[in-house]
């Protein structure tokens, strides 16, 4: 069994491990180009020292290396080498674009201008969302960088003075970690979650690893009970198998889950779950199939998130059963594709979709929300901007299918905006399931949206700005508006002169 909180970074990294970390994923890439830039790095660095006493290249090494296992472009990867050096040595970003060409300056001075972050109060927190989301929308790849350099930041916080930890590890759990999560990073967000997790709430920490650690062990061997039957079981049905395997579920997210439960962890079911990898998506049904047919399925857990993937792209098959002397288990089903996606996020779709197209569309919300962070400058909308991502989410549709998320109790309006701007300019009315419903009703999870359109209508009502919810909606309404008002004034207003 997997004790997935426990990946600590490489005992020795050095550039020989990153090259064949690269080489094993991509076996015809050119690696001159990362050679000299560790090259570069290591003679920029020289003579700095990290404060665990290792030298300081020791740290863009680990994060170019956390790059390359996620099997990013080696361009990506370069930048990782070269993340610190305009910020912390004589070199110049120009000089980057000499050696290292546009793209790789580019990320760099994307990773420098987000700069060194700092957690202080609530002012300095929403600034650096603000930036973190205008970075995002120029190029996710800056995201991804801060995102491995972070990671190795934490994995070396023991060496900080404790108040830094603090700040550092806070930082992480308000900020990088969700973000992750909206990218569809769930590997990157378990563990940055988890490694901030013992420093910001040392005492929870301990209690939660104890329960796990009580538990892990009788749970082990009933897993691989579990486990061998069911591979028996799919080798029977001709079902090729990649892999089976039991999961500890993350320390952190189940923390969160015990605060929800009365802290009771006999009301955990997936505290293992078992993890069930296959050729393709055809197959999951039939595993599914499988599963359901050996032992009963608990009613209401079963949830189809191939055909219905949640926003962030997660795609997996999720059942709960009475397996083996009735005791309750939790399987993901998914394929390979749909695991890479699972755990790199919109980082894999660089790997699977080179073009760009699926990942753009992926990270629409992120340019929305950036272009509302530019176009708000009080700080209490910063604070809607970020209610707006961290706040509970719903999942809704349209007629077609499509899947919108909005944060809880957003109403027909929201969605209007949420699809486009014109179709919330001209919401005359909405059915919700085939029901007519009034404007500012709050939407759930899981209903269908039919916005009927007015194509008479020229703007939004001034007064949905009371109940709408998100930030999208509010900024499409008071811009429209401030623009008729403007109109209207010039109107209304006798012209002086002339
Ligand atoms: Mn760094």
């Amino acid at each position: 069994m997997q004790h997935p909180q426990d990946i600590p970074p490489p005992e020795n990294p050095t550039l020989q491990l990153l090259l064949d970390t690269i080489r094993e994923r991509r076996p015809t890439a050119d690696l001159t180009m990362v050679q000299l830039a560790y090259e570069f790095a290591d003679a920029a660095h020289s003579g700095q020292i990290r404060k665990s006493g290792v030298p300081y290249i020791i740290h863009p090494l680990c994060t170019a290396i956390t790059l390359a296992q996620m099997n990013l472009d080696p361009v990506v990867v370069v930048a990782g080498l070269l993340h610190d050096v305009p910020e912390d040595t004589a070199v110049t970003i120009e000089e980057l674009e000499k050696n290292f060409g546009k793209e790789v300056a580019h990320l760099v001075a994307g990773v420098t201008k987000l700069g060194k972050i700092k957690y202080r109060g609530i002012e300095r927190y929403i600034e650096n969302l603000r930036k973190m989301f205008v970075a995002m929308a120029e190029d996710i790849r800056v995201i991804i960088i801060k995102f491995a350099d972070r990671l190795h930041n934490l994995n070396t916080l023991e060496h900080l003075p404790p108040k830094k930890q603090y700040r550092v590890a806070l930082e992480t759990l308000e900020i990088y970690a969700p973000i992750a999560n909206r990218l569809g990073m769930g590997e990157m967000k378990g563990q940055l979650e988890d490694l901030s997790f013992k420093y910001v709430y040392p005492k929870e920490y301990a209690w939660v690893r104890g329960l796990v650690e009580e538990r892990s062990e009788q749970k082990e061997a009933y897993i691989n009970e579990v486990s061998q039957k069911l591979e028996a079981e799919l080798a029977k049905q001709n079902i090729p198998v990649v892999s089976v395997s039991g999961r500890l579920k993350r320390l952190y997210s189940l923390y969160e889950k015990l605060l929800r439960h009365d802290k009771d962890i006999e009301k955990i079911h997936d505290l293992v779950a078992l993890r069930v990898i296959v050729k393709n998506a055809a197959d999951c049904y039939t595993a599914l199939g499988v599963i359901h047919n050996i032992w009963r399925p608990m009613p209401g857990r079963f949830k189809d998130y191939i055909a219905q993937p949640k926003p962030n792209g997660y795609q997996s098959l999720h059942t709960t059963v009475f397996a083996e002397q009735g005791k309750i288990v939790e399987f993901q089903i998914r394929d390979e594709e749909q695991n890479m996606n699972a755990e790199f996020g919109i980082a894999a779709h660089w790997v699977y979709d080179e073009t760009g197209s699926k990942a753009t569309k992926q990270i629409k919300w992120v340019r929305e929300l950036a272009a509302a962070g530019d176009a708000m400058t009080r700080l209490k909308d910063l604070e809607n901007l970020k209610i707006d991502i961290f706040e509970n989410r719903i999942f809704v549709f349209t007629p077609k299918g499509d899947v919108i998320d909005l944060p809880e109790n957003a109403t027909p309006v929201d969605f209007a905006f949420a699809v486009h701007t014109q179709i919330g300019n001209q919401c005359a009315g909405a059915r919700v399931n085939d029901r007519i419903v009034s404007l500012d009703q709050p939407l759930k999870s899981g209903d269908v949206i039919d916005i009927i359109v007015d194509k008479s209508k020229k703007g939004p009502s001034a007064d949905w700005i009371k109940f709408v919810k998100t930030t999208h909606a509010k900024t499409c309404i008071k811009q429209y508006s401030k623009t008729s008002l403007a109109n209207w004034l010039k109107r209304a207003l006798p012209t002086r002169g002339k």
